[in-house]
């Protein structure tokens, strides 16, 4: 078996995949979940199980509507300004990493991003915390996971301002409260489902506040009034997202699968911190828990350590290009007898190594 620290897309536990796959070529009376109809009585209980599932796992209190679209977190950052940004008005935003960037890249064209803070020169090595954010903008947008440098933010910043929030990568990893945020969105790719799916949870009074026309498609509304069908919805991701919500329903819901996601980072940190031959490339106090990033001391044993550990059955541990070194992906579908498994190999790696 090869232990898969990849970041994605898709990471799922192998039960999940087992029974995804069996509905594709057997759904029911032979049919496959590709073909049946999605506006069949079978398939639109797929769409509101899954819909009640989020609602459950996360908590979200009435007044919020769950939606499962496409189009990708991508989509979302033209979609949040196009609908929540009145003409002429300004949206406060954190840059802590290259999506936070490319969501304010996409606001220009609906109005202004005031840019509160921004670690882009220290190459995103930590998230900012030192910023106001004016009484008058229409929102704040964060990002609360930067998967690429491995950052994360835990706590939500003070604000009376609506909170938009990409929690693309650690969505359903920990409890949160939705109630302090106005809308949420996530590519479904990390600890929801198959890539394809994008979940957003949107505070209902937020929505038609801007007097822009907006094409149906890059409603919000038309999505809430179609209850996520408005056009033929991504049958395979959400039934899959379905059978994954159902398998953390079953481990104990997000507390449980939080407790162990703290264990398995907790243990990896501990082992970059005490090898002489590893270190973490960013901020202590903003580490993430899903995405942990770490170099060698010594440049030239990258090479060797990378061949290393895919002798080993390691998978997906090469760091983005713009960090380099490595990046262990630590999603909910990752046992922890893998985290302990890397952390043997770093020790092995260590005895051979060490000068
Ligand atoms: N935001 C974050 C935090 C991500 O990690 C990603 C992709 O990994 C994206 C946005 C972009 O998502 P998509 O590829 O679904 O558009």
């Amino acid at each position: 078996m090869r232990h898969n620290f990849g970041a994605g897309p898709c990471i799922l536990p192998q039960e999940v995949f087992k029974q995804a796959s069996s509905a594709v070529l057997d759904f029911k009376d032979g049919l496959s979940i590709l073909e049946i109809s999605h506006r069949s009585p079978e398939f639109e209980a797929v769409v509101e199980e899954t819909v009640r599932l989020v609602k459950e796992l996360l908590n979200v209190p009435s007044g919020y509507s769950v939606l499962l679209l496409q189009g990708g977190a991508s989509l979302q950052f033209s979609m949040v300004p196009m609908n929540l940004l009145p003409e002429g008005k300004s949206a406060a935003y954190l840059d802590s990493g290259v999506w936070a960037s490319k969501a304010i890249k996409e606001v220009k064209y609906f109005g202004k991003a005031n840019v509160v803070a921004s670690s882009k020169d220290s190459n995103y090595t930590f998230i900012p915390k030192d910023f106001e954010i004016p009484a008058d903008s229409a929102y704040f947008h964060y990002t609360s996971n930067n998967t690429i440098y491995g950052t994360e933010l835990f706590d939500l910043p003070a604000t009376k301002v609506p909170v938009v929030c990409d929690m693309s990568s650690d969505i359903m990893s920990r409890v949160i409260d939705v109630s302090k945020y106005d809308l949420i969105y996530a590519g479904a790719q990390k600890n929801i489902g198959p890539a394809g799916l994008t979940v957003v949870i949107v505070k209902d009074e937020i929505l038609g506040k801007t007097d822009r026309a907006i094409p149906s498609m890059l409603d919000y509304k038309s999505h809430v009034d179609g209850g996520s069908m408005y056009n033929t919805p991504p049958v395979f991701s959400i039934y899959t997202a379905m059978l994954n919500l159902r398998w953390l329903k079953s481990k104990g819901g997000i507390a449980e699968i939080e407790k162990e996601n703290i264990a398995k980072a907790k243990a990896l940190y501990t082992e970059i911190d005490r090898n002489s031959l590893f270190k973490g490339t960013c901020a202590v106090e903003d580490r993430s828990r899903m995405n942990i990033c770490f170099v060698m001391e010594d440049p030239e044993l990258e090479k060797p350590f990378a061949k290393y550990a895919d002798e080993n059955g390691f998978e997906g541990l090469k760091g983005h290009r713009s960090v380099g070194g490595f990046r262990a992906s630590m999603y909910n579908a990752l046992p922890i007898t893998s985290v302990h498994a890397l952390i043997d190999l770093m020790q092995s790696f260590e005895e051979k190594y060490k000068k």
